[in-house]
Order: C-alpha cells, then structure tokens, then sequence
C-alpha cells in the first residue's frame, strides 16, 4: 500500500526511504540540483536525518544518511562521512520549531530570481500558495548556512511562516511531515514559476485574500498531501528514480 502515514508512526526505515525518495524526486523535477538536501526529525529524539556533504541527491539511498544533533553533530552514519556545510539552517529550525519535522534545502535559479530585482518580491498568486499567505520572507544575508549562528538568523527571519527565501541563494521549506514538504516544496516552485511566466508578459496581480480565503474553505490539506505524495512516488517508481520495494 502506497498510504503515507503520520510522521510519528514511521519506522526509523521508513523515515529513511522517504527522505531519499523525497530528494530524488526533487532532483527529477529539477527543483534540487547537485546541491541541497531534505531533512526529518526523528519521532522521540532530539534528532534528525539528513544527507552526507557529497553524496549525489539522484542516488541517494536510505542507507545513506547521517542521524545529527541539533548541533550538527554525526550521532550515527557510515564511517568518514561528512554532513553537508548548511547542516546548522536543518538544526536550527528543528530546534525551534516543535511544528515542523521536515526541512527541504535547494537552490532554484528562477525563484530566486525575485530576490535579485528591485521592486519584484514573490507574491501568492496560484491557489496551493495558499501555505504562505502569512508572508514569504526573504533573508538578507546570502551566507552559506555553515554554523549556528547563521542558522539562528534564518530562523529569526523565518518567524512563525512556512517557507523563506535566501537572498541570491535558495529557498527553505518547512512542514509537518516529508510528504508534506515535497507538497510544500513542488507548489513553492511552481507558485514562482507562475509568477515568474506572468511577469514576463506584464503587471502582476496577486490572487486577494479573499480569492485565498475562498480557496481554504474547501481545501483539505492532509488529503492533498497525500494525494500529490502517491502521485509522485508512484510517478518516480515507474522511471526508476525510486525502488519499486520501498514501503513509503
Ligand atoms: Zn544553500
């Protein structure tokens, strides 16, 4: 059965393929590249899963992942591995934020695109933006995410919202579960795009809080989320970015 379940039921295991699968198909729909990575506290520890420094995202495996502290430390991996150089933004937000369980990391040249320009800032204008009608958040300081400090930053920018941008660097997704950070990350990207296609033909107009407040009433998150997760592990299953075998 391909029925997500809730984060706090998962086998350690299953946490595992599901941060690989998650990642895999964020590299698929070019969305992370050679660079970036997902995250996922594990349910009754102050830690959490995520990549080593070098292992390519379109390969990567359960076994692969280090468990790290909030601190960024290795509690557990395979030998000689390092975590990558922006373990710390991953640390710092889990520390934090006890609502989320799952951070995704990339680098997607087009949306960041809005935090180059003048007078241009992300704005909500597909329906799924939904999410982040609190504010889209951009963080000033283009920095690699490489110590605490930094990380504690990004959070402070981050407030109580779902998603930042860092400027001329990337974006940060965070949500409830895995699944519901593909969900998050997909729509981020896609909401940019939108935008992004619409601005090269002329003036933008935001969807109003209204058009957003009407679009909530009938939207049912935890059932879209699963929806778009079997959708796309069933999607990746059949090319082969993710193994047929894996129970997520
Ligand atoms: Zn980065």
């Amino acid at each position: 059965m391909n029925q997500p379940s809730p984060q706090s039921h998962n086998s350690e295991l299953q946490l595992r393929m599901k941060v690989a699968a998650c990642t895999a198909i964020l590299v698929d729909e070019k969305i992370m590249n050679y660079s970036g990575h997902v995250s996922a506290r594990l349910p009754g520890r102050d830690a959490f899963l995520i990549q080593t420094i070098d292992q390519p995202r379109n390969g990567l495996r359960p076994e692969h992942l280090l468990v790290c502290d909030y601190d960024g430390n290795i509690l557990e991996g395979p030998a000689g591995e390092k975590a990558p150089a922006e373990v710390s933004l991953h640390g710092e937000i889990l520390r934090s934020r006890k609502d989320v369980n799952s951070v995704a990391h990339f680098h997607h040249d087009q949306t960041n695109s809005f935090t180059l320009v003048e007078g241009v800032p992300l704005r909500v204008v597909k329906n799924h933006a939904v999410r982040w009608t609190s504010g889209l958040p951009v963080h000033a300081d283009p920095a690699h995410v490489a110590n605490a400090d930094l990380g504690q930053a990004v959070v402070r920018t981050l407030g109580d919202h779902h998603a930042l941008q860092i400027r001329a660097h990337g974006q940060v997704i965070t949500a409830e579960s895995v699944e519901a950070v593909l969900n998050d990350s997909i729509h981020f990207v896609e909401n940019a795009m939108a935008m992004y296609n619409a601005a090269a033909i002329g003036k933008v107009a935001p969807l109003t809080d209204a058009d957003m407040a009407s679009f909530e009433l009938y939207f049912k998150r935890g059932r879209h989320v699963n929806k778009l997760w079997r959708y796309y592990i069933e999607g990746a299953k059949t090319k082969g970015v993710v193994a047929r075998d894996w129970d997520i």
